[in-house]
């Protein structure tokens, strides 16, 4: 089922462009050339669904991400083409490229789905429609970045305020979403008028690398997005260098808090999107068909690989059997399959090593809750497969209660009261994302005042737009991306007085 060039190997259901793409030679992007490491040094990303390699990247060391930041720097000086460039003509770039992610779609969704594991009409059809929205929406920004004139009390004084772009900013991207997660940050920083050094994660490398050259085709200027492939220490090297004004890292709640004390020490701004462990509430009065099927996507879209997957539920006792039954059913009839595949809904994890880390907390499942569903992590496929796994147990303070998982384990429990249900979502160490069903409308807009998290989600999960801030309290981060708020964390406002 494979071809194979010298030791890559890419499946037969990979079309042109994207086999095209990943058989070609791999560089850093820095200041617009592709580069070997300086020391030459490569690693490997594999396909999940074979464990085979797909491709081979350069893995960028302290001297390359010394070079990185001093493109990003060159590219943002005083009079360089990106600082002299009007916001209507950023504004338009931004546009081409959304243009050219969008006319090269199926070709990124392929390269996605075979680099992460996802099936591929979800890169098609989540990842790439959401990355291009986003360009499209933060296109219209940079005409719209605009100061405010100040009513100060002081007589004859003029006093204004200046949104000017933050600087160069380090981007640290995770592998359940690489190109999305990548573009949620790279957007605004672009509407901004800020440059960038982007590392994605090492497991998926292959779509920032296409977006770096795909960025450089819609006129961006050299050195404003450069891409640095490597691991968590290039990471480290970004984050503590001292020309880097701003870090924004999406990944686990362990790095996040390393990289929110290091920009803390050297006063850099941050943003942290971090892990979640978010409740999911089914009220006794919702349409249960439509709860059922929202909490079973809810976790198992993208192997529960999200940050804001549903992988708490919470349901009344009432319904408790009914709803459990229904998941379990759901479960057991969802069979892991390659992305590529078009049949599949669950893909495989991202790696052995999660693979393994998901099995370990199904183990402990094991001892400490009733396995309902699933369990299994061996499916003799090869690849890193488990299935779409099912827990129930009454004790809070079990371990597949309160950690993030991040793979295809739900773990639901009954309750039964709204106030008491409320105190135990709340009580856990996480904050990115609830969500409530039910037909009440009272009921619903108590509990998203009661619930502590970052985004509320009523009779939906996940639901997402450029336009809608999205980020977490707690130990789910620090910030917001998207809308707004998204653009701010990009700006800095300087206050100019004058008197006259
Ligand atoms: P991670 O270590 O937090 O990785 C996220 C990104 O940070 C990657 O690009 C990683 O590089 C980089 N990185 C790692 N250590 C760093 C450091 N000291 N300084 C700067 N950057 C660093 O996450 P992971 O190990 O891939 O996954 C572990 C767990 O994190 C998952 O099981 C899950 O619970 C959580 N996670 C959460 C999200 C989310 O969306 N919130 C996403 C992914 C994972 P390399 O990968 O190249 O080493
Ligand atoms: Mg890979």
């Amino acid at each position: 089922m494979t071809s194979s060039s010298a030791t890559t190997h890419l499946p037969d259901a990979l079309g042109q462009p994207a086999r095209d793409f990943l058989s070609s030679s791999h560089g850093l992007l820095i200041g617009g050339e592709a580069r070997a490491a300086a020391d030459h040094r490569e690693f490997e990303s594999l396909d999940p669904a074979t464990g085979r390699v797909i491709a081979r990247v350069p893995h960028a060391s302290s001297e390359d991400v010394d070079a990185a930041v001093a493109a990003a720097r060159t590219a943002f000086a005083e009079g360089s083409p990106w600082r002299s460039m009007s916001p209507l003509d950023r504004g338009r770039r931004i546009a081409a490229l959304a243009e050219l992610l969008d006319s090269h779609a199926q070709e990124l969704a392929e390269i996605e789905s075979l680099d992460n594991g996802k099936p591929v009409k979800f890169a098609r059809h989540v990842d790439l429609a959401g990355a291009v929205a986003h360009l499209h929406y933060f296109a219209g920004w940079p005409t719209k970045i605009e100061g405010h004139t100040i009513p100060v009390a002081a007589a004859n004084m003029h006093c204004y305020t200046r949104k000017e772009p933050i600087g160069v900013c380090a981007q640290i991207i995770p592998w359940n979403f690489p190109l999305l997660m990548a573009v949620w940050k790279v957007a605004p920083a672009l509407a901004a008028g800020a440059t960038i050094v982007l590392k994605p994660a090492e497991q998926t490398p292959m779509s920032a690398l296409r977006l770096g050259q795909l960025a450089l085709e819609a006129g961006i200027p050299e050195g404003v997005l450069n891409v640095l492939t490597g691991d968590g220490e290039t990471g480290a090297a970004l984050v503590e260098h001292p020309d880097v004004d701003k870090i924004s890292f999406t990944g686990s709640t362990a790095v996040g808090r390393e990289i929110g004390a290091k920009a803390g020490r050297a006063l850099k701004r941050v943003t942290l999107e971090l892990g979640g462990k978010s409740p999911n509430i089914i009220l006794p009065d919702a349409d249960i068909k439509r709860a059922v099927q929202g909490s079973f996507t809810g976790i198992y879209f993208n192997s529960g690989q999200s940050c804001n997957a549903a992988s708490r539920l919470f349901v009344h006792k009432d319904q408790y059997d009914e709803v459990v039954g229904a998941l379990a059913e759901q479960a057991r009839a969802t069979i892991p399959g390659p992305g590529l595949d078009p049949q599949t809904f669950v893909g495989p994890l991202i790696s052995a090593e999660q693979h393994e880390r998901v099995r370990g907390y199904i183990d402990a499942g094991r001892a400490e809750a009733e396995l309902v569903a699933g369990g299994s992590s061996d499916l003799g496929k090869g690849g890193y497969f488990t299935e779409p796994t099912l827990f129930a147990t009454t004790d809070d303070d079990a371990k597949i209660v309160r950690e993030e998982i991040f793979g295809p384990v739900l773990v639901a429990q009954s309750y039964d009261s709204v106030e008491e249900v409320a105190q135990r979502a709340n009580a856990g160490a996480y904050g990115l994302a609830a969500g409530v069903w039910t037909r009440d409308v009272s009921n619903a807009h108590r509990l998203a005042a009661l619930l502590r998290a970052g985004s509320v989600y009523i009779n939906t999960w996940s639901a997402s737009d450029p336009a809608a801030p999205f980020g977490g309290v707690k130990a789910s981060g620090v910030g917001r991306e998207h809308g707004h708020d998204g653009l701010d964390a990009y700006l800095e406002t300087k206050t100019v007085w004058t008197a006259l």
